[in-house]
């Protein structure tokens, strides 16, 4: 019997107790999205939202929920105006263009269906961004308008060149963790420059509960310890006022997965770097296996966990931000932390690998009147080092050749190494 309505046959158990019938699940879920965007009071009325959408179980479902709040028949209209993000990241899995091609075209049926604005985007193409993320600090009251102008590629375009700049550089990262962690923070960088681009202020994601306590996890196992609870909280605001918000963030896959069938939510299967690979080939998969298989016999280890990182918080007050995914710097710390020894036995360790690349890494056009404008060549792993968080250091340390990494990280990094360089120069005029 449905626990809610008491009438009903129920036809689901969403957790230990919770049996509902179909109309009542309806009313909880919808309920919880509601709340979970009216209680935050970030999104005003007519605001431009871009979403992301993927086409997997959780963005549909978010996809599908935004479209019933929009609708007439909801019961209290949700007023913002959403636009679609697709990223497509067939290249990382060495997909060849004709199912690229079909999974896009599906894609984008899928995204013309829902009648609004939609962007699609292939992740190489994060390797051509020149754009770094700057924070504008607080809005200036102007409204944003976003620019549109009509939807873009309905048939996929291909960037050959920038597919292999891709694959070299996820080759050139030795283990599958951090090519997965790369692969993450390119997907963030692409949309944060297409929410800039167009002048989005919100940007809409839809992680679950269930993902959410796997990355929260699989974070504090990669050195993200710092960031967890941006990463896992509602509203993340580490882009200033571009504002990344995850309403479906209390929805366990279960539901969700319910939620799309009740409602014949169509939902597409791509496979991802770790599709066909062993349990344990990256952390996240190890720990997605772990939670996963916990949940079974605890049905409260999702939330649980979830609840645990709610009590956490990350220190925003740092002035400095990671020059990759923009967190705040946690690596100002003590000489004597276990960071600075784990980083001196690094550097030890390293010293005897790399005498033969080290022209990769030291090599300018010898000038020394600052005329040089080969940045990528000035700056070495010391000057990256300086400006990514630990959990960024860690993947820039499973990397071959520094050569490799996106063009406008370098960018910045060689952007903010030459003006730190200059503020110690002219420091002993400063009064
Ligand atoms: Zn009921
Ligand atoms: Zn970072």
């Amino acid at each position: 019997m449905c626990m809610k309505c008491k009438e009903e046959k129920a036809v689901l158990i969403t957790r230990v107790n919770d049996a509902f019938c179909r109309a009542c699940f309806m009313v909880y879920v919808t309920h919880k999205f509601r709340a979970a965007i009216g209680k935050s009071k970030l999104i005003r009325d007519g605001e431009q939202v871009l979403v992301g959408y993927s086409g997997g179980q959780s963005s549909s479902c978010l996809l599908h929920l935004i479209q019933e709040g929009l609708s007439e028949r909801a019961h209290k209209k949700l007023r913002f105006q959403p636009a679609l993000l697709f990223i497509d990241e067939g290249a990382v899995t060495d997909m060849p263009h004709e199912e690229r091609r079909i999974i896009h075209e599906k894609i984008v049926q899928l995204m013309e269906g829902t009648g609004y604005f939609y962007h699609v985007r292939s992740l190489e193409q994060a390797m051509e961004l020149d754009i770094i993320d700057k924070k504008t600090g607080e809005s200036d009251g102007e409204p944003r308008v976003p620019e549109l102008h009509g939807n873009e590629s309905s048939s996929p375009v291909f960037y050959p060149e920038l597919e292999q700049k891709l694959k070299s550089l996820l080759n050139s990262l030795k283990t599958l963790s951090a090519k997965e962690e790369m692969i993450r923070q390119l997907r963030q960088c692409l949309m944060i420059s297409v929410a800039r681009q167009h002048n989005y202020s919100k940007i809409m994601v839809g992680e679950c509960s269930t993902q959410l306590a796997v990355k929260l996890l699989s974070d504090i196992a990669q050195g993200r310890g710092a960031h967890v609870s941006m990463e896992t909280t509602f509203a993340d605001r580490r882009h200033g006022d571009l504002i990344t918000v995850r309403p479906i963030r209390d929805f366990s896959s279960k539901e969700v997965a319910i939620y799309n069938k009740l409602c014949n939510v169509e939902t597409i299967f791509i496979p991802t770097l770790t599709t066909k690979t062993q349990e344990g080939s990256t952390i996240e998969h190890l720990t997605e296996a772990f939670v996963t298989g916990l949940q079974t016999d605890y049905l409260s280890t999702v939330s649980n966990i979830i609840r645990t990182g709610e009590k956490l918080s990350t220190d925003v007050s740092k002035e400095q931000n990671c020059a990759l995914c923009q967190a705040p710097l946690d690596t100002d710390v003590p000489v004597s932390s276990a960071l600075n020894a784990v980083e001196f036995s690094m550097q030890v360790s390293r010293k005897k690998t790399e005498t033969t690349k080290v022209k990769e890494d030291s090599s300018c056009c010898g000038e020394g009147d600052g005329s040089c404008h080969s940045q990528t060549d000035c700056i070495n792993r010391k000057d990256i080092d300086s400006e990514l968080c630990y959990g960024c250091r860690l993947i820039v340390n499973d990397l071959d050749d520094i050569n490799e990494l996106p063009p406008y990280l370098l960018k910045e990094i060689s952007w903010r190494s030459r003006r730190s360089k200059m503020k110690s120069d002219i420091q002993q005029y400063l009064l």
